[in-house]
C-alpha cells in the first residue's frame, strides 16, 4: 500500500470497488471499518454492507472450535493449503472470548498459519484486539459478509472451547466442526456434552505417533456416546473423524464430509434455511443490542435505576417489584432511541 494512503479515510465507492476486485488490501481495511464504534465508521459502515451483501453468500461456512493446543490452526493451516490447491479462495477469521482471568486474548497472539496467510488466495484476520467481555464476534458476522464479496468462497470461523462462543460461532456457519485430543471420552457426559451437542464433525486429531491406539479408543467411546447425543443439524449425523493435522491425514476425508454435508442439506432445504434463520438471528440480537445500550445509556433510566439499586440492598423492595416500579415511571416516556 501506497505511503500517505492508509491515513487517508476512503471513500464509499473506493471500499465497494476494492471489495469487488477481490483486493486484500481493502478488505482488511473494510473489516477494520465495520469493527470501528466511531460514528463517521459505523455510517460507511452501513452502506458499504448494503452495497456489498448481494455479493455474499456463495460460500461454505465451516466454524471450527475446540481447546487451546488441540491443533486448530495447524488443521486450518493443512486445510486451507488443501483448498488452495483446488482452486478454492480461503477465508479465516477467528472469534476470540478474551480470557476473564488474564484479560488476554485465548487463541494467543503467537504468528499463526504463516503459511497460509502468504498465498495470494488466502486471507486471514488476525484476532481483534480488545475485545471485551460481552463484545466477542460482535463483527464477525459483517467481516464474513465482506469476504464473501470479495470473492472468498470458504469461510472459516475459529474459536476457542468456551460455551459463549461455539454457541455464537455455531450460529453464524453451516457447518460446525470441534477438535478433540485422544483420550477423555469419559468426560462426554459432563463438560464436553454441551460442545460435541453443536457440532456436525468431531475430530480427534493428534492420532499419530504413540497417541494412535487411544485415539482409535477414543472414537469407539466416542461413537457408543454420539448414538444418545442430539444432533445440531436436521438428517445429518454428526460423524466422527480421525486427523493428525501435523501430517494431513484427515483432511481430505474432512473436506469429502463438507462437501457430502452441503450437497446433503441443500437438498433438504435445511442449508437455506439455516441461512435464513441465522440472518434474522443476526437482526434480532442486533435489535436487541441496540435496545439495551439505548435504554442503559439514557440518564432518567441510571437515575431510577440507581434508586432502585438501593432499596434492593436495603431490603426495601424485591428485584421483581422493583422492575415492575421502573417501568411504571417509565411508560408514558420516551426512553428508547437509536444509539451510535
Ligand atoms: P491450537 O491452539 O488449537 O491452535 O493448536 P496449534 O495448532 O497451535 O497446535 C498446538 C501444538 O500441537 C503445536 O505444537 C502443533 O505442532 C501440535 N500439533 C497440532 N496438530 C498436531 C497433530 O495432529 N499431531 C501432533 N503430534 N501434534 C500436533
Amino acid at each position: 500500500m501506497a505511503r500517505g494512503k492508509k491515513s487517508r479515510t476512503l471513500e464509499l465507492d473506493e471500499y465497494v470497488k476494492g471489495i469487488k476486485n477481490s483486493d486484500i488490501s481493502y478488505l482488511a481495511r473494510a473489516i477494520t471499518l465495520v469493527e470501528s464504534n466511531l460514528p463517521e465508521h459505523i455510517r460507511i459502515a452501513h452502506d458499504l454492507l448494503s452495497q456489498v451483501i448481494q455479493y455474499s453468500g456463495n460460500s461454505v461456512r465451516i466454524g471450527i472450535t475446540g481447546s487451546p493446543g488441540v491443533g486448530k490452526s495447524t488443521f486450518i493451516e493443512k486445510l486451507g493449503l488443501y483448498l488452495l490447491e483446488k482452486g478454492y479462495k480461503v477465508a479465516v477469521l477467528a472469534v476470540d472470548p478474551t480470557s476473564p482471568i488474564t484479560k488476554g486474548s485465548i487463541l494467543g497472539d503467537k504468528t499463526r498459519m504463516e503459511k497460509l496467510s502468504q498465498q495470494p488466495n488466502a486471507f486471514i484476520r488476525p484476532t481483534p484486539s480488545g475485545g471485551a467481555m460481552g463484545g466477542v464476534g460482535k463483527r464477525t458476522r459483517e467481516s464474513i459478509i465482506l469476504c464473501e464479496a470479495a470473492g472468498f468462497n470458504v469461510i472459516i470461523v475459529e474459536t476457542v472451547g468456551v460455551g459463549q462462543s461455539e454457541v455464537l460461532v455455531r450460529s453464524m456457519v453451516d457447518l460446525f466442526a470441534l477438535l478433540i485430543l485422544p483420550g477423555g471420552g469419559d468426560e462426554l457426559q459432563g463438560f464436553k456434552r454441551g460442545s460435541v451437542e453443536l457440532a456436525d464433525v468431531v475430530i480427534i486429531n493428534k492420532a499419530d505417533g504413540n497417541n494412535y491406539h487411544l485415539a482409535q479408543i477414543t472414537l469407539n467411546e466416542y461413537k457408543q456416546a454420539l448414538q444418545y447425543i442430539s444432533n445440531p443439524t436436521d438428517g445429518w449425523k454428526t460423524r466422527l473423524i480421525l486427523s493428525s493435522a501435523l501430517t494431513g491425514v484427515g483432511i481430505e476425508e474432512f473436506w469429502k464430509i463438507v462437501d457430502e454435508f452441503k450437497s446433503v442439506t441443500v437438498d433438504s432445504g435445511v442449508f437455506q434455511l439455516r441461512r435464513r434463520e441465522q440472518i434474522l438471528d443476526w437482526f434480532y440480537s442486533m435489535v436487541k443490542d441496540q435496545v439495551l445500550d439505548s435504554f442503559f445509556s439514557n440518564q432518567r433510566v441510571k437515575t431510577l435505576v440507581q434508586e432502585l439499586e438501593h432499596k434492593i440492598f436495603l431490603g426495601k423492595i424485591s428485584p421483581s417489584a422493583a422492575v415492575f416500579d421502573l417501568f411504571e415511571v417509565l411508560k408514558n416516556e420516551n426512553i428508547i432511541g437509536y444509539k451510535q
